[in-house]
C-alpha cells in the first residue's frame, strides 16, 4: 500500500492505492486559506491519516507517500517554492521532510500535473498509447506530456500549454504575458472575464445561492445549463482557445493521444471533450491522422492516483 497526496488550490485529495493501482481509501480536505506552508502541511496529513484509516492501515505502514504540489518543485531537494495558489507560500518550504517526520515513511514530490498525467499515462485513458498530450482544464491550464513512453518535462518547465499563444494581441494572462491560452480558457482568467460583464449574467447569484466562494466548475455547469448567455459566450471561447493550442502541440509533437482532465474539464465531461476535439481538428496539419481525444478516466482521484505512483521511482 502507498500513500499519494493531491495538493491542489482549494481541496487536498488523499488516497491509499494498492499495488495494483486501487484505490483502497481515500479523504479529502479543503486547502486552509489563511496561515502557511506549515498548516497546509498539517492538513495534508489529516487527509492522509484519514485515508489510511479508511483503508485499515495506518500511515506508518504505508511503503512511502508521494505527493503532487503545484508551485516549483525541486524533488531532490524535497521543497516546493512560490505555490502561489496556497496561503503564504511565497518562499521554499521543506514539504517531503515535513511530511516524513509526520507519517515516518519516505515523502516524494513532483509536480502536480507531472503527476496526474503520468496517472492516465499508467493507468488510465493514456494506457493504450507510447505517447500522449495531457491537458488539465481548471483554475489554470496544465498539460502535460508522455514521448516514446517516458514523462518530457524538458528543464523542468516543459507542458506549460496554458501559455501557448492563441491571438498575440489578445487578452493578459494572468501570467502577465498577452493572449495566452489560459487568458481564454483557465477558470480564474474566465472569472475575471465574467466579472466586467456582471450585469448580464446570472453566474454570480448562482455563486452566491451554492454559497460558493468563486465561480466553481460546478457554477459554471449550472449556468451553461441554464443558457446563460455570458456563461454560454465565455465557455465557447474557452473551448476555442483550447482547441487551438492543443492543435498546434500535436503539430509540434504528434503524440498519439490527448486526454482532458482537471476541475472544470471532468465536470463538463465528454460532450466538451467533443467540442475540444472539434475546435482542434481545423488546426492539426497531418489531418488524415489526427490524434484521439479521450476524458481523464481516473477522474478527481488521478492527482492522488498519479503522486501514489511517485513511491515506486
Ligand atoms: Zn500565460
Amino acid at each position: 500500500m502507498r500513500g499519494g497526496i493531491d495538493l491542489g488550490g482549494t481541496k487536498i485529495q488523499a488516497a491509499v492505492v494498492d499495488g495494483d493501482g486501487r484505490v483502497a481509501g481515500d479523504a479529502r480536505h479543503p486547502t486552509p486559506t489563511s496561515g502557511g506552508p506549515a498548516d497546509v502541511a498539517a492538513a495534508m496529513v489529516a487527509a492522509m491519516a484519514e485515508a489510511a484509516r479508511a483503508a485499515g492501515v495506518e500511515p506508518a505502514q504505508l511503503e512511502g507517500v508521494g505527493v503532487g504540489s503545484p508551485g516549483a518543485v525541486d524533488a531532490e531537494a524535497g521543497s516546493v517554492t512560490s505555490a502561489r495558489n496556497l496561503p503564504g507560500w511565497e518562499g521554499t518550504f521543506p514539504l517531503a521532510g515535513t511530511l516524513q517526520d509526520a507519517f515516518g515513511v519516505p515523502v516524494r514530490l513532483d509536480n502536480d500535473v507531472n503527476v496526474a498525467t503520468d496517472a492516465e499515462f499508467q493507468l488510465g485513458a493514456g494506457k493504450p498509447y507510447r505517447s500522449l498530450l495531457g491537458v488539465f482544464w481548471g483554475t489554470g491550464v496544465g498539460g502535460g506530456v508522455v514521448l516514446d513512453g517516458r514523462p518530457w518535462v524538458g528543464r523542468g518547465a516543459a507542458g506549460e500549454l496554458g501559455h501557448m499563444v492563441v491571438d498575440q494581441d489578445g487578452e493578459r494572462c494572468p501570467c502577465g504575458r498577452i493572449g495566452c491560452m489560459e487568458a481564454y480558457a483557465g477558470r480564474g482568467a474566465m472569472e475575471a472575464r465574467a466579472r466586467r460583464r456582471e450585469g448580464e449574467t446570472k453566474l454570480f447569484e448562482i455563486m452566491r445561492e451554492r454559497d460558493r466562494p468563486r465561480l466553481t466548475s460546478g457554477v459554471w455547469k449550472r449556468a451553461l445549463k441554464a443558457g446563460d448567455p455570458v456563461a454560454t459566450e465565455l465557455v465557447d471561447e474557452a473551448v476555442k482557445a483550447i482547441g487551438t493550442a492543443v492543435g498546434s502541440a500535436v503539430n509540434l509533437l504528434d503524440v498519439e493521444a490527448v486526454i482532458i482532465g482537471g476541475g472544470l474539464g471532468l465536470k463538463l465531461g465528454e460532450p466538451y471533450v467533443e467540442r475540444i476535439r472539434d475546435a482542434m481538428l481545423p488546426h492539426v496539419f497531418a489531418d488524415d491522422r489526427p490524434p484521439a481525444v479521450h476524458l481523464a478516466e481516473l477522474g478527481d482521484l488521478g492527482g492522488a492516483i498519479g503522486a501514489s505512483l511517485l513511491v515506486t521511482r
